[in-house]
């Protein structure tokens, strides 16, 4: 390819991406997956940038972001959408009838909340754990990206990203887990760990 062309072609990918918006993904073992995202928000924010916030699993959980996004209201929504965690019987997720029906509510509000919308970022935060434990398929999160208002970024969280969610996204973070307070006997703190 001469030069002129790979310029041009260059050039059309980044129309592309200025005009579509970007993917990203945080995923990973370590903590900072949710904090990561929470923070480009209050980015987007500062820019007065309309943000959504939607959180699955998570559901009745007394988070401090949940409480200091209220200050932002103006520009940041931040729902949960959960019902709390996800049971373990014997080391293995317990997946119920009712995590099951929440799944696909969720999936569905999401879908009609995205869609013709005015969003400048979106957050879809714990949505990768959903396709962890099959209460969704790849099929779905990838239509509620191609659902995303034009311009709008989309910012996609949970742990083992799958390689065809990899692919499709602009920007991909691992993060991997050095040490963590738990490990010490350290339970959940506040401020930190929610
Ligand atoms: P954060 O919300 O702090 O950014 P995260 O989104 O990366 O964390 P999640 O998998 O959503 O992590 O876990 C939620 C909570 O569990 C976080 O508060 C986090 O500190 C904690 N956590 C994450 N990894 C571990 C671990 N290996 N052991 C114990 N607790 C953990
Ligand atoms: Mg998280």
């Amino acid at each position: 390819m001469d030069d002129k062309k790979e310029n041009n072609s260059t050039k059309v990918k980044k129309e592309r991406i200025k005009k579509e918006g970007l993917v990203l993904i945080n995923t990973g073992n370590g903590k900072g997956k949710t904090t990561a995202a929470l923070g480009c928000a209050l980015r987007a924010a500062g820019h007065k940038k309309k943000v959504l916030i939607l959180q699955f699993i998570k559901g009745a959980m007394n988070t401090g972001e949940l409480k200091s996004l209220e200050y932002l209201e103006q520009f940041i929504e931040i729902k949960q959408l959960g019902e709390g965690f996800i049971k373990y019987k014997d080391g293995k997720p317990f997946i119920t009838d009712d995590d099951r029906r929440n799944a696909r509510m969720t999936f569905d509000y999401s879908s009609k909340r995205i869609e013709n919308s005015d969003f400048g970022l979106i957050i879809l935060d714990e949505i990768i754990n959903l396709l962890n434990f099959n209460l969704i398929s790849i099929g779905e999160i990838k239509e509620l990206i191609n659902k995303r208002p034009k311009g709008s970024c989309i910012i996609l969280t949970g742990s083992n990203a799958p390689q065809e969610l990899i692919d499709i996204a602009d920007t991909v973070t691992e993060m991997k887990e050095i040490k963590h307070a738990f490990q010490q006997g350290i339970t959940a703190k506040k401020g930190i760990e929610y």
